[in-house]
């Protein structure tokens, strides 16, 4: 199973976070700053790949770091220009160190990375090319079909979670938490949610995204790229911001 390391910030920055299926390598999402690569080194880890959830200056200023490193940067398609162009590091004092884009991904692609796949699920409305990270939590793989986003369903010990469960029926979850993890980036918050007057950005593509994300046929921890680490179930009762 995936472990995931949160990193969060000293100061104003994003929260980056450390996936890794082996405990050898590992894609970092979010390096925020050349700090990340440190903090994977200091917990013997190889990053081979960086995922991107957008582009802004506060969630990306460890890239260059990476690149140096040989690991291999992504993003939406989308959000290529802003992430190696338009940042906004110069706008807000804090600039980038240069880096460059390797691959570009689109929505619903799945991402075979150091042993582990995320599914992209793109959440414009922050940026245009904003994007969450599907991760499946547990082993095992349903036999049912069809999976939710096309994509693997992941089964416990025994118990089928193939969902949805039919007229809003109880989602079963994997003793002491959630089936998927989800870093939703600038996306969703813990009881907030991205803000929309930068560059690119839309409150009516944001409101679509996060319909989207709450239209998931099963809960989630939520892995922000700001903030405390949330559930989708948590936010869908207590984010005000999801009753639109
Ligand atoms: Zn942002």
């Amino acid at each position: 199973m995936p472990q995931i390391y949160p990193i969060f910030p000293n100061g104003f920055a994003a929260n980056s976070y450390l996936v890794t299926e082996d405990g050898k390598q590992a894609v970092c999402i979010d390096p925020a700053s050349p700090r990340i690569l440190a903090e994977a080194q200091r917990r013997g880890l190889d990053v081979k790949f960086v995922l991107l959830t957008h582009g802004h200056f506060d969630h990306v200023g460890g890239c260059a770091a990476f690149s140096q490193t040989g690991a291999k940067i992504g993003c939406l398609a989308a959000e290529k220009a802003l992430a190696e162009e338009h940042n906004l590091g110069a706008e807000f004092g804090m600039p980038v160190p240069p880096f460059r884009v390797d691959f570009t991904f689109s929505d619903g692609d799945e991402l075979s990375l150091a042993g582990m796949t995320f599914q992209v699920i793109a959440t414009a409305g922050h940026t245009v090319g904003s994007v969450c990270f599907l991760l499946p939590q547990a082993e095992g793989v349903c036999s049912h079909s069809p999976a939710p986003l096309g994509g693997k369903v992941p089964q416990a010990e025994g118990v089928c979670y193939h969902l949805p469960a039919p007229l809003g029926g109880k989602v079963p979850q994997a003793e002491g938490g959630c089936l998927y993890s989800l870093f939703t980036g600038d996306t969703l918050f813990r009881e907030s949610v991205g803000r929309t007057d930068l560059p690119t950005g839309s409150v009516a593509r944001l409101h679509e995204s996060l319909a989207r994300l709450c239209a998931l046929p099963f809960d989630c921890k939520l892995f922000p790229g700001h903030g405390e680490i949330s559930t989708l179930s948590y936010e869908k009762t207590h984010n005000g911001y999801l009753k639109w």
